[in-house]
């Protein structure tokens, strides 16, 4: 099945399992910002406590912070986002679609080097064992017509956006010959730039002076904070500041479901270090936080790292950890080592002194910052979209879909089943969820036969099923039921707790960093 056919079949489940909403649906839905289901808050929630006790439980240098979503307006003149948080937008005036100039051009690029790929595939099919890719690139026209025109456009583009040269961004589109995917017309208009802030008023009078920003990072918070937590706190360097929060951002082309919205929630860590260790700590993190991700299970092959060839204005250094996500390799965590950019910025803007003083060495400075900054909401794409699985069951050739959602994460850890409604089961059942509804999130179910109940708990993930049957009523077991291998065995009904907890601790997650 087509990849992009296997993303719509994700956000479809999405929906009719309660995971994720088009935010008010039914007034036809707000464009690219979206509501979590019941099912989709717990897996929401467990992401963010893998994320949290990571950074702040087992790191003793490392504490969290919850700043507010207004800020100062002098905050985003200082981190440079009035100035420079834009992207170029062009309109087609044919179909009056909006769109990222630079995303057209990338798109460009991609279907070129697919078709090259195409090339090169077809040859080594055909060739077999004696296929000399490195010769067929070489040599083949078209092959190589099709390579000089992905080298002399992507040449021309990262020039034009290292100068920040719009018109020869439009230049670059026509010369390419790119054509709008509604009108199909190469009608286009200039190439502007869009910053991405949302603003509002502050207060009731509408003045410039009042205008504030939805923030559009959350690193912010943690940088204006700085002195507050390092004094309180009487941190020494290396410390962090981790947060979880809502940012917000104007995107101009915001599909492909939870992956680009226009409201959504970041994880960052701030991590303050002395200026001159920052690719020790550059390192160090991007290992962390590559482990974090890898210790999930979810396939170590389904990630890599992307090393910018273009930095942002504030970084020295930065990659992203990409996931292969049914739309290919994207980020889903950026690290950046962020110099004291942004801490020297708010030393200006604010006129206060940002610095810490350093006993060993007897002097002030201002701290530098490695940061990682992992989207929530792609994290529960990358978890949801590599748990989507449609597959035949061998005994009975049925289809079932199931969610293998890495069993720590999963929104509920056991359902419990009476076999029937009658003889003593449902009591049974319900005494089994009370006892363990307070160590993880249980579900009691008595409607339609065990195997429609198991396809109902596979499609939300839940890694345990319990049966309550007539031989538990004599000696006190269960059958337990796994999601993934569908396997059964009977248990003392008292084990229940035990067997599930070691399966779903966090504790142990945390231990294997
Ligand atoms: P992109 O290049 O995809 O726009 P970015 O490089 O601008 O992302 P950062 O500013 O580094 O992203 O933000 C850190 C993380 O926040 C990203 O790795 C991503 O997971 C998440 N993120 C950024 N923008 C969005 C968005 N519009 N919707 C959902 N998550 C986002």
């Amino acid at each position: 099945m087509a990849q992009e056919d296997i993303f719509k079949k994700i956000i479809a489940h999405c929906k009719e399992y309660g995971f994720i909403f088009q935010s008010s649906e039914i007034y036809d839905g707000l464009s690219a910002v979206y509501d979590y289901g019941q099912n989709g808050t717990e897996l929401k929630n467990n992401i963010k406590q893998y994320w949290w006790d990571a950074m702040t439980k087992i790191n003793e240098n490392i504490v969290g912070l919850d700043a507010a979503i207004f800020m100062h307006p002098k905050t985003w003149e200082a981190s440079g986002h009035v100035s420079a948080f834009n992207d170029p937008l062009i309109d087609n005036k044919d179909s009056k679609k909006r769109y990222r100039a630079d995303v057209l051009i990338e798109e460009y690029l991609e279907k070129l080097e697919a078709k090259i790929q195409k090339e090169v595939d077809k040859a080594s099919q055909h060739f077999g064992k004696n296929f000399d890719e490195q010769k067929f690139r070489t040599t083949n026209q078209r092959v190589i017509a099709n390579q000089s025109k992905v080298d002399e456009i992507k040449a021309r583009f990262i020039q034009a956006l290292e100068k920040n040269n719009l018109p020869e961004l439009k230049k670059i589109i026509e010369d390419a010959e790119i054509v709008c995917p509604v009108s199909g017309s190469k009608n286009w208009t200039d190439v502007r730039q869009f910053n991405l802030m949302f603003s509002t008023q502050l207060g009731s009078v509408t003045e410039e002076t009042n205008t504030i920003y939805l923030r559009p990072e959350t690193a912010q918070g943690i940088f204006v904070n700085y002195l507050n937590v390092q004094k309180t706190g009487r941190m020494k360097l290396p410390f962090g500041i981790a947060q979880i929060g809502k940012a917000f951002r104007n995107e101009i082309v915001a599909r492909q479901f939870i992956f680009r919205m226009r409201e959504f929630e970041q994880m960052e860590m701030q991590y303050f270090i002395k200026p001159g260790t920052e690719m020790e700590w550059y390192n160090y993190w991007k290992e962390k936080r590559m482990k974090w991700h890898k210790a999930l299970g979810m396939g170590d092959e389904k990630y890599r790292f992307h090393d910018h060839d273009k930095l942002a204005h504030y970084a020295n250094a930065a990659a992203d950890i990409e996931f292969q996500f049914p739309i290919g390799f994207r980020e889903v965590e950026g690290i950046h080592s962020r110099t004291d950019f942004d801490l020297g910025n708010h030393e200006k803007y604010s006129g206060k002194k940002i610095q810490y003083f350093d006993t060993e060495e007897n002097r002030n400075f201002v701290p530098y910052v490695v940061e990682t900054s992992i989207g929530l909401d792609r994290m529960f794409l990358s978890v949801v979209s590599n748990a989507y699985t449609e597959e035949t069951v061998e005994s009975t050739g049925e289809q079932r879909i199931v969610m293998r959602i890495p069993e720590v994460l999963a929104p509920t850890k056991l359902a419990v089943f009476p076999l029937t409604k009658k003889d003593g089961m449902p009591e049974k059942a319900r005494k089994i969820i009370d006892e363990l509804k307070f160590d993880f999130n249980c579900q009691y179910e008595e409607k339609d036969t065990i195997g429609r109940r198991y396809r109902r708990q596979d499609a939300i993930g839940t890694p345990f099923c319990i049966t309550v049957d007539h031989q538990t009523l004599k000696d006190d077991t269960v059958t337990i039921r796994h999601r993934d291998t569908m396997e059964q065995e009977r248990i003392p009904a008292n084990e229940v707790g035990k067997i599930i907890t070691e399966k779903v601790s966090m504790k142990n997650l945390l231990k294997s960093l």
